[in-house]
């Protein structure tokens, strides 16, 4: 059987995007050994024309410094009537580059994880070989922007009911989506081993028996991560904290300088987050879909440190909703939560981790990929 070839769009906008490629390559391999080659390409990086291919750096001093303009655009261009026109544009500034991507891989098999290269990857292979399959990997939970609905795609996979229905009112024919759930990775999945989560701690240097909070930012180390474990630090609760700096060097090389009063781990950009989420008995996070659906996966409870306006707003719905975590903006409020939830009979954490695991989708990836490999061949046009 000859091999067969995917090609992933995604692009380094926060983490989220290339871990859901990451997720969707990983499967392939152990789904289907040795039957696919999958490529990742960044479509700003490798495909915009300057300064749309600079987008990848200027993603989180945009959002984190102008978050209301980063809002303003998301819903100024997620309306009926003005939708048309932004993806006229993004199609516009895309497809050439796009194009030249999809000529030189030559992919048996295209797939999307990112709202903004989708329109143009899908109607540049539409107008190479129309008969190769083009499917759209919906990151985000609830509420989703309209761009994520390519009229040409073969395939809209979603992670939520709550995706489907805006896919729906969007116009995209129902016939065409799957609600699945978000591609995250395998080791997500049942742990492989027997070790404890006390051996587990050890193993990462934490302390065996303390409650532990993980404290996470997305792939950036966005939010007000440093605010909240000052809180934490001085609330004399009996805790400790890892906190997950990603790739923001500023922010970790400043909790470096903390005087710490409770059990402390800081961590860069890990690439073990399984482990870190298992070990931990809460996380506190923005509101990150990946991140979510990783915690849902770990069966623990989240606190939401807040959400970029626009595309993490429905993000927050669908854990409110779901019982799964609460929003608080502000370190002080977070600190009353925790120390709420370690009072003795307090079973809301129980509850939600209950509610976690009837909401994980540890293995979505896996799923995806088998709806993937089952997609009819393309033909010669
Ligand atoms: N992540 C990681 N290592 C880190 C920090 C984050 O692997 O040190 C991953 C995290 O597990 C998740 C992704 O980066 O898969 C972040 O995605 P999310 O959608 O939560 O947020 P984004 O960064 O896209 O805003």
């Amino acid at each position: 059987m000859s091999l067969r070839r995917v090609l992933i769009f995604f692009s380094d906008t926060g983490g989220g995007h290339r871990a859901a490629a990451n997720a969707l390559t990983e499967a392939f391999q152990f789904q289907f050994p040795g039957r696919y080659k999958v490529t990742l390409v960044d479509g700003f990086k490798d495909c915009a024309p300057f300064p749309l291919n600079q987008i990848s750096e200027t993603y989180f001093p945009l959002t984190t410094y102008t978050p209301k303009l980063w809002g303003g655009l998301f819903h100024s261009s997620n309306r009926q009537l003005t939708l048309p026109s932004s993806a006229a544009m993004d199609d516009a500034l895309l497809r050439r580059g796009c194009a030249r991507a999809i000529r030189r891989h030559n992919p048996t098999l295209v797939v999307s994880v990112h709202p903004l290269i989708n329109r143009a990857p899908c109607n540049a292979l539409k107008q190479i070989n129309p008969y190769i399959p083009f499917v759209t990997v919906v990151t985000d939970l609830f509420d989703v922007h309209g761009m994520w609905f390519s009229a040409a795609a073969d395939l809209v996979i979603v992670p939520t009911q709550g995706a489907f229905d805006c896919g729906v009112s969007w116009g995209f024919p129902p016939e065409r989506m799957r609600v699945v759930g978000q591609p995250i990775a395998l080791k997500f999945a049942a742990p492989a081993s027997s070790e404890t989560q006390a051996e587990l701690r050890a193993r990462l240097g934490l302390q065996p028996d303390r409650f532990t909070l993980l404290l996470v930012g997305g792939g950036e180390g966005m939010g007000p991560l440093r605010a909240i474990a000052r809180a934490l630090n001085t609330a004399a609760l009996p805790i400790q904290l890892a906190i997950i700096a990603g790739r923001n060097e500023k922010l970790r090389a400043q909790l470096r300088q903390e005087h710490w009063r409770v059990p402390v781990s800081i961590q860069g950009f890990v690439t073990d987050m399984p482990d870190w989420m298992r070990a931990s008995d809460v996380v506190i996070t923005k509101a990150g879909p990946g991140t979510i659906m990783e915690t849902l996966a770990a069966g623990k409870p989240m606190i939401l440190s807040g959400n970029l306006p626009g595309q993490e707003e429905g993000n927050v719905t669908f854990v409110e909703q779901n019982g799964v975590g609460i929003l608080r903006a502000n370190p002080d409020a977070i600190v009353r939560l925790v120390r709420e939830w370690l009072e003795p009979n307090n079973h809301a954490l129980a509850q939600m981790q209950t509610n976690a695991r009837r909401m994980a989708r540890p293995n979505a990836a896996i799923e995806i990929v088998k709806l993937l490999d089952a997609l009819p061949l393309a033909t010669t046009p």
